[in-house]
């Protein structure tokens, strides 16, 4: 094989479209120490990808070792390999772009008084000498492709093409907010991220200053690694994951684990095919994490995955739980800061204070959303209906909070506290604040709380039976059966009885106390095919994690058949058992299905409408 088609594989590899070709250009001039890159993108980079530093440059006789394969400057052992700290490494991406380019490379080192240039197409040198040029490296790739028209003919539109070049560049920009990047689109300066110190002004440059102000800081420490991120709010979401910038060891990655757990974390925040936003940069020890897996080197492997998606979870869990998003939950073990400002859990206590003690956890209200003014660390907007109840504070805060001027909060009165003001049209429960009127969904708060209990008891002990008085013989197809019979441990922790009766069919002797006076033919059909999406794979795993995901929408399922429906009428005692059970829930916008429990419609809002304001 001449080395030119080896090349040419490799650029298959390296180089899938004009993205890679930006981002192997941006991750070198990083390597090199720049402080400034700019890049230049002509028809989605099918004319041209230009990208320009002023970093170290490369002398003479360094520029033609650039264009070698497996030239690298960064790598001399192969235990190196376990410690990279640059970007690259695999000394492939110059002659792999070379090769399928017309292709000039320009670079001076400081202290020469003149550059040095190779001009090549398909990878064949065609000049190479002194040429003018400041202190850097400027590279130019044109008519990328042009020599593989199969390859060519896979680009696509150039709006297309330009969306993944600025994701990419967007992901390198999050990682060193020092550098000046700026990007030129055709005869357009499409973008400018000047240089900054705090990550947070680089995630506002690239998304937006809001979204970048609501974001909350994590910054915790984990034997296996170390989270630092900034993550949205449950009532800032995106339609897709797009939003979500994964880093490991400073390296952008797009990493299923890590997306997983970061999506896991907001399970049930979030209402159904809503995403986050996160920037999440993770920092493992070299050792524990294999970033040559994938020629473009964005996909890594740890050697403890469990681990890491654990630890996620957690630090994003945690910061739900310290700013209270969530009741009910662990206190915060780690720093969480709020708008680059460092807090304590002092302070994070007096903020809930201030947030606006008969608020009540659990709303959406309907008009604007709360938002987060970095620089005055407060908290703005005018409906604060993200809050804790001061129960929920841990003791050990409110003791040494002693001193603290906030500690003289009124208590919080809980959703069991609310006067009840009734049933609208056999579906609403009405009750009152301070603030203004509180409508609940009866079945979705119904469901939720149903959800959250069997959720509950299953993680804990188990979820307590209630016998039937007359057993029910219920028909079930062969596979349903099989996945009854082999899950037997399983069905007893969620709180069913069950005995296979004859060829078809079982017999249901107890359910979940929790949805007692339901009927047990559909909750023991919902059960079986839950059990029999159960992955068996690894059955002598039995862990917790394996089955949730699975089982939580099972609990879902279930949560829904057996909660009140719209236009039940409902006795007065059992409006308030509602009303009283939205207490018991971990704090969450939605039903287990999207939807939202509760709106609040503000005094307010009322008093506009009567024009009384
Ligand atoms: P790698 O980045 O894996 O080392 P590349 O093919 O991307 O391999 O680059 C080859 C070598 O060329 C690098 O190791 C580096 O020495 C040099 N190089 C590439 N781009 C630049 C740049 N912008 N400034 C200075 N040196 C560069
Ligand atoms: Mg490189």
């Amino acid at each position: 094989m001449s080395d030119a088609l080896v090349d040419q594989i490799a650029a298959g590899e390296v180089v899938e479209r004009p993205a890679s070709v930006v981002k192997e250009l941006v991750e070198n001039s990083l390597d090199a120490g720049a402080e400034k890159i700019r890049v230049e993108v002509r028809d989605g980079g099918a004319a041209l990808i230009s990208v320009t530093d002023d970093g170290i440059g490369m002398s003479p006789t360094e520029l033609p070792m650039a264009l070698q394969r497996h030239a690298t400057s960064k790598l001399s052992k192969a235990a190196d390999l376990m410690r990279i700290s640059s970007f690259g490494f695999r000394g492939e991406a110059l002659p792999a772009i070379a090769s399928v380019s017309r292709f000039r490379i320009l670079s001076r080192v400081r202290g020469a008084n003149v550059g040095y240039e190779i001009r090549s197409e398909a990878g064949k040198v065609l000049r190479e000498g002194e040429a003018g040029g400041p202190v850097g490296t400027r590279i130019e790739v044109a008519d990328l492709f042009e020599s593989v028209p199969a390859r060519r003919k896979f680009l696509k539109r150039p709006g297309t093409e330009w969306g993944h070049i600025t994701d990419w560049l967007a992901r390198l920009a999050m990682v060193r907010p020092d550098i000046h990047v700026e990007a030129q689109r055709d005869d357009r300066m499409a973008m400018i991220w000047p240089a900054c110190s705090d990550p947070r002004d680089r995630i506002a440059a690239i998304l937006s200053d809001d979204d970048a102000a609501s974001l909350l800081e994590v910054d915790q420490d984990f034997t296996a690694c170390h989270v630092h991120a900034f993550i949205s709010t449950p009532e800032r979401t995106r339609a897709n994951g797009q939003a979500l910038y994964l880093f490991v060891n400073g390296r952008p990655v797009r990493d299923r684990l890590l997306r997983h757990a970061l999506i896991e974390a907001y399970r049930d925040l979030l209402p159904r095919g809503r995403f986050p936003i996160g920037v999440v940069f993770l920092e493992v020890p070299p050792g524990t994490v294999d970033v040559n897996v994938h020629p473009a080197k964005w996909e890594v492997r740890f050697s403890d995955p469990q681990a890491i998606h654990g630890a996620i979870r957690h630090a994003v869990r945690d910061a739900m739980s310290s700013r209270r998003w969530l009741g009910g939950m662990q206190p915060p073990t780690g720093r969480v800061t709020q708008g680059g400002q460092p807090v304590d859990e002092h302070s994070m206590a007096g903020t809930a204070g201030i947030l606006g003690p008969s608020s009540l956890p659990g709303f959406e209200t309907n008009s604007s959303v709360r938002s987060f003014d970095s620089a005055s660390g407060q908290e703005s907007g005018t409906d604060d209906w993200v809050f804790a109840r001061g129960t929920e504070i841990p003791d050990q805060v409110a003791d040494q909070d002693a001193d603290a001027p906030e500690k003289v909060r009124p208590p919080v009165p809980s959703f069991g506290d609310l006067p009840l003001l009734g049933q609208l049209r056999a579906s609403y429960l009405l009750a009152e604040t301070d603030d203004g009127l509180i409508v609940i969904d009866q079945h979705a708060a119904h469901e939720r709380i149903l959800y959250e209990g069997l959720r509950k008891q299953w993680l804990e002990t188990g979820v307590a039976r209630q016998g039937l008085l007359i057993p029910e013989t219920v028909a079930l197809t062969p596979t349903s059966l099989a996945a009854i019979e082999e899950s037997e441990e399983q069905i007893e922790r969620l709180g069913f009885e069950i005995e296979v009766f004859g060829e078809g069919a079982v017999l249901c002797r107890a359910i979940p106390a929790e949805l007692a006076g339901q009927e047990a033919a559909g909750l023991v059909t919902e059960l079986a095919a839950a059990l029999e999406e159960v992955d068996r794979d690894g059955e002598s795993d039995a862990s917790a994690i394996r089955w949730l995901p699975r089982l939580d929408r099972l609990f879902a399922t279930l949560a829904c058949h057996s909660a009140r429906r719209f236009g039940d009428r409902l006795p007065e005692a059992e409006q308030r058992a509602i009303v009283s059970g939205l207490d018991t829930i971990p704090w969450a916008p939605t039903c287990p299905h999207g939807r939202p429990v509760a709106i609040l419609i503000p005094h307010s809002d009322l008093e506009l409408r009567f024009r009384r304001r």
